[in-house]
């Protein structure tokens, strides 16, 4: 990819800073300008964050008389102004700037007392994390070194309420200082830094790229699930890809004393099972669905604790029913779920069948919120019963993917989604902007989205069963523990030759060893024996350290004892 701006930027702003707190790849690609090919959730973020910081600042300047607000004020008007709320703060000292979006000013208590100036930040989301408060603090740490005393308080304006949040910046500046000092070497540097794919990548506008290049190397980042500290200790031992890795598997025999508890994740089978593009079984998975299957699947807003849409499906195929249980606002949150278990209540025996934790949670937040389905009702047995396809999959079916997440299975197993909403994450864009519009084909999508997924839980549940079934007879399934001595008619035909060749090969070796006697000899041979045993034993010679010594210098025992 080539960048559009050779020079690569040394002054550190608010968005570079804030990349590198994402990611130091991320900050090194914003600072050379470089190309921006995918990143719809990225453009949407950005948007978002804008609108929120105008609807903010209108909000902020609507509260105060017009002669106490001015914008984008220049350095010496903030210092000697008698100005309450300055707006588009441009704060700029030696290589760094930001754009603070507003600072309030508190007028001097009293003689010898200087004014008080609080940086004020925006932030849209409802529990903003430590990287707001930290470029918040950033804000603080430029506009102490222009204003020429300590800015020690920060506001930060944040969630659907417009919510404000007092953050101590003075307790952040050493940590500030500390990513500031490590932007500015990686800047500074003349190769990028080393490419590690992370959870942030799916909201990154360079993941495409950064994907592409993670797959050229083979590097080991494409497993999702490695930490830093696994990755590490591989690089240490010479592993850098994949492939490499994927060499290390060693099957291992469990100790009677660890049988019952849960076996580890293994990277190197998830690797072995991606080289040799074939799923690998370790023990004996079990999938025992006794009653009728409802797929379920849920939407929510994780960062409102709000859950907007339950999609229920009973049957597969053609004659199977939908059910979407939509929530307009969070009153409507305890009629979606109430729906949810009338329709429980009609079906003989259901059985839940969900995919990760995030139902399980579900289940329990909404009986927590709203009470638990009367006791022996068949509602109560279904969430007591429910079961988790990841379960049954983690550390016992490895697929030959990079992940055990629902959109990779399922594609690998052949599931389309048709929606053209791909993601969570843009399902949740889709669902804010729906709440700014309520427009019906926003919904809509949101509605197939959902839908597809759980027609991917009943095509999952269909297949998961098949392969622990055929487990035995498919020869794109390997028990790793004990592997299949035959796989298919080439290798059952290689193997018999093998062992023809083994046979034989043993034969000339024993008729080798073949010793004809008579039975005159082997009598003799015996009494020997028998003497033998009867000897008494000589004493083992065993020096002392001095004797040794001696030995070593002068010889034979005889020697010592002359000395002697
Ligand atoms: S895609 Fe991932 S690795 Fe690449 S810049 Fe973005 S966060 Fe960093």
């Amino acid at each position: 990819m080539k960048p559009l701006v050779e020079e690569r930027a040394l002054t550190i702003t608010t968005p570079l800073l804030a990349a590198y707190l994402k990611c130091p790849t991320k900050c090194w690609h914003r600072s050379g300008g470089e190309q921006v090919t995918g990143g719809t959730y990225a453009q949407w973020f950005q948007a978002q964050n804008e609108s929120y910081c105008t609807t903010g600042i209108h909000q902020l300047l609507s509260e105060r008389h017009q002669g106490e607000c001015i914008a984008s004020p220049s350095a010496d008007n903030l210092k000697a102004g008698k100005w309450r709320l300055a707006t588009n703060v441009l704060a700029r000292i030696k290589m760094m700037e930001s754009d603070v979006h507003a600072v309030e000013r508190l007028p001097s208590e009293g003689r010898g007392k200087p004014a008080q100036f609080i940086p004020i930040r925006f932030d849209p989301t409802n529990k903003p994390g430590k990287d707001a408060k930290l470029l918040l603090a950033f804000d603080a740490l430029l506009l102490s070194e222009m204003l020429g005393h300590e800015v020690s308080l920060g506001k930060l304006i944040h969630g659907d309420d417009y919510a404000v949040l007092n953050v101590n910046t003075s307790t952040l500046a050493v940590e500030v200082r500390k990513h500031i000092d490590k932007t500015v070497a990686l800047l500074s540097s003349s190769s990028p830094p080393d490419l590690v794919l992370i959870r942030h990548c799916t909201e990154c506008e360079f993941e495409a790229q950064c994907r592409q290049k993670a797959m050229e190397k083979d590097d080991l980042s494409l497993l999702s699930g490695m930490t830093a500290k696994e990755r590490k200790k591989l690089h240490n031992k010479g592993v850098f890809t994949v492939t490499q890795l994927s060499y290390t598997f060693r099957p291992r025999r469990r100790s009677k004393r660890l049988r019952h508890k849960q076996e580890r994740y293994q990277h190197p089978l998830r690797a072995l099972a991606l080289r040799e593009k074939k799923i690998h079984i370790v023990g004996s998975p079990e999938l025992k669905i006794e009653g009728t299957p409802i797929y379920i699947d849920v939407e929510g807003l994780p960062d409102r604790d709000f859950y907007y849409l339950i999609g229920m499906r009973l049957g597969s195929g053609t004659s199977a029913i939908q059910h979407s249980f939509w929530a307009n606002n969070i009153k409507d949150e305890k009629k979606i779920w109430t729906d949810l278990l009338g329709m429980l209540a009609k079906v003989q025996n259901p059985v839940l069948i969900h995919y990760g934790s995030y139902e399980t949670t579900f289940f329990k937040r909404m009986c927590d919120r709203y009470g638990f389905p009367p006791e022996q009702s068949s509602a109560e047995r279904a969430l007591k019963t429910s079961v988790n396809l990841l379960s049954v999959i983690f550390v016992k079916i490895y697929f030959p993917t990079f992940s055990n997440g629902l959109k990779d299975i399922g594609h690998f197993l052949g599931v389309t989604w048709d929606s053209p909403v791909r993601s969570g994450l843009q399902s949740l864009a889709v669902r804010l902007d729906w709440e700014q519009s309520h427009d019906p084909t926003l919904k809509a999508l949101l509605v197939a989205y959902n839908r597809d997924d759980c027609i991917a839980l009943s095509t999952i549940l269909f297949h998961l069963s098949k392969i622990i079934r055929d487990a035995n007879s498919r020869a794109d399934i390997e028990f790793s523990y004990s592997p299949k001595r035959v796989a298919t008619d080439t290798g059952a035909e290689v193997h018999n030759t093998l062992q023809s060749v083994l046979r034989s090969a043993h034969f000339s070796y024993a008729r080798s060893r073949i010793k004809i006697s008579s039975a005159k000899r082997d009598q003799a041979a015996h009494s020997k024996k028998e003497d033998r045993k009867k000897r008494p034993r000589r004493k083992a010679f065993s020096p002392s350290r001095e004797q040794s010594y001696r030995f070593l210098v002068s010889g034979p025992v005889q020697n010592i004892q002359g000395t002697n």
